[in-house]
């Protein structure tokens, strides 16, 4: 299929003029063209589903089935595809009988009007699908299979459904090409997606790259300064520069977290920046709900522009003008350590994201995973999960006690990606010297 042809496409049937990125553009054009299994990863909102539905739409006859882990998800896409006149449909426990039958009457017909079809993987499981599914393939009416939110079939993953895993057991045989999508970037989930999907040799992989130029990253070791508070405070004024900001909407104001690894020290560091003029305020599980809604929502519309949280504050944050993000302690491994200080810059503005690394701190969190890795006992999948999160936690050790390499790059390896070429976007890189004699002086000061 060529260019025209999907660039036309776009345009006829999804009203947009242009892809939302070349990444979006070249997975569609790979897929258009049948050849190959796709592996799509993604962020969350980059468009992963156009990825999918534009080639289904292109392949007319054909239907594309979509094995989808949530009704409330499907139900969505649904709506939004007939909102825009593309025939798409359902299978699953919640529709009535007289649906069921008419839609698989018309799948089964010579020339369905279903482009579209959704299915949970529970459903996936059932006789009527089983048997639907062989009878489209006896006469060659499936274009693609498509997973999305594909790490569900890995237990590295965050939301693991067991259902997911037997998906696999649909492409036994079957010559038809599989699109895996998924916002998780995880090297470990992305192995379990090829392999339980059985993505075929040569299958190709559109990856956007976990490097995000905008974000400078540093360390600081909190007992060398002479006050770390100052310190901290400094930084956020340099961040904020509210003078130059006076004029503009609170909400488009710069703002930034400051993630603390208990309750105490959100509303003690609260205090302290309070104290030296910083408008701040504080997050935690420890609080009222009502409380814990307004701050968030004071920080969020721009009221206050600084919120000192514990780790449980980000699950739907989306401010684009979070312009520093720091961890007053040691973070707890890569990937939570990627999301936490990612939350910095969204708007692709500079930022910054410092770490204030303190050895009480990552003793304190050593001491409760070596409890947590007892406690998992002989629960094998527990125990392996523990473990990696123990590894994850040595490399976090080594990022700020032993660096030795670039800052963005315990990132790229931590998703497999090759090193990004930073240049000056960490402290590291624009000066190795300084950080190894800060290193060394905290060493020398940690043993005395
Ligand atoms: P994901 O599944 O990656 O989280 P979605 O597929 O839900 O993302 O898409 C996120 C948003 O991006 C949707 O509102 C969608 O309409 C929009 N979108 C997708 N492709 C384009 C495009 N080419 N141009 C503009 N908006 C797009
Ligand atoms: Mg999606
Ligand atoms: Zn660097």
């Amino acid at each position: 299929m060529d260019e025209a042809t999907i660039q036309a496409g776009l345009k006829r049937y999804f009203k947009f003029n242009e892809f939302k990125s070349e990444l979006q553009k070249r997975a569609v054009t790979e897929i258009c063209q049948r050849k190959h299994d796709v592996l799509v990863s993604m962020p969350t909102g980059s468009g992963k589903s156009l990825c999918y539905q534009l080639p289904a739409v292109l392949h007319e006859g054909k239907i594309t089935i979509i094995f989808s882990p949530l009704l409330a998800l499907i139900k969505d896409q649904i709506d939004h595809l007939i909102a825009l006149r593309i025939r798409a449909a359902s299978l699953n426990s919640k529709i009535s009988n007289t649906e069921r039958e008419a839609l698989i009457a018309d799948l089964k017909s010579t020339s369905p009007n279903t482009r579209i079809l959704y299915v949970t993987p529970e459903q996936a499981a059932t006789p009527t699908f089983k048997a639907l599914y062989q009878n489209l393939l006896n006469f060659n009416k499936i274009a693609y299979l498509v997973v999305d939110e594909a790490h569900c079939v890995s237990e590295w993953g965050h939301d693991f459904r067991p259902q997911y895993q037997k998906l696999g057991e649909l492409r036994d045989n079957v010559d038809v090409p599989c699109i895996a999508l998924t916002a998780t970037a995880n090297a470990e989930v992305t192995k379990d997606i090829i392999s339980s999907l059985r993505l075929a040799k040569g299958y190709k992989l559109f990856k956007t790259s976990c490097f995000r130029s905008n974000l400078f990253y540093d360390v600081y070791f909190p007992n060398m300064l002479e006050d770390s508070f100052k310190h901290l405070k400094d930084f956020i004024s340099e961040c904020l520069d509210e003078q130059s900001e006076k004029d503009l909407p609170k909400d488009q104001k710069s703002c930034g977290i400051v993630y603390c690894r208990t309750r105490e020290q959100t509303e003690v560091l609260m205090e302290r920046l309070n104290k030296m003029g910083v408008r701040t305020l504080c997050y935690h599980a420890g609080l009222k709900t009502m409380e814990r809604t307004t701050f968030q929502e004071k920080w969020q519309n721009g009221d206050v522009p600084v919120i000192c949280a514990t780790i449980s504050f980000g699950m739907g944050v989306d401010k684009a003008t979070v312009r520093f993000v720091v961890h007053w302690g040691s973070p707890k491994e890569p990937a939570s350590f990627y999301q936490e200080s990612g939350r910095a810059g969204r708007d692709g503005k500079p930022s910054r994201c410092r770490v204030y690394y303190n050895r009480s701190d990552s003793k304190a969190i050593e001491f409760h995973l070596m409890q947590d890795l007892a406690r998992a006992g002989s629960k094998e999948n527990k125990k392996k999960r523990m473990e990696q999160t123990v590894k994850g936690f040595k490399k976090i050790l080594e990022f700020c006690e032993n660096p030795t390499e670039c800052r963005h790059r315990l990132f790229s390896n931590h998703f497999g990606e090759p090193p990004p070429k930073c240049i000056d976007k960490c402290d590291f890189c624009v000066d190795k010297k300084k950080v190894q004699e800060m290193v060394e002086q905290f060493l020398t000061k940690s043993i005395q």
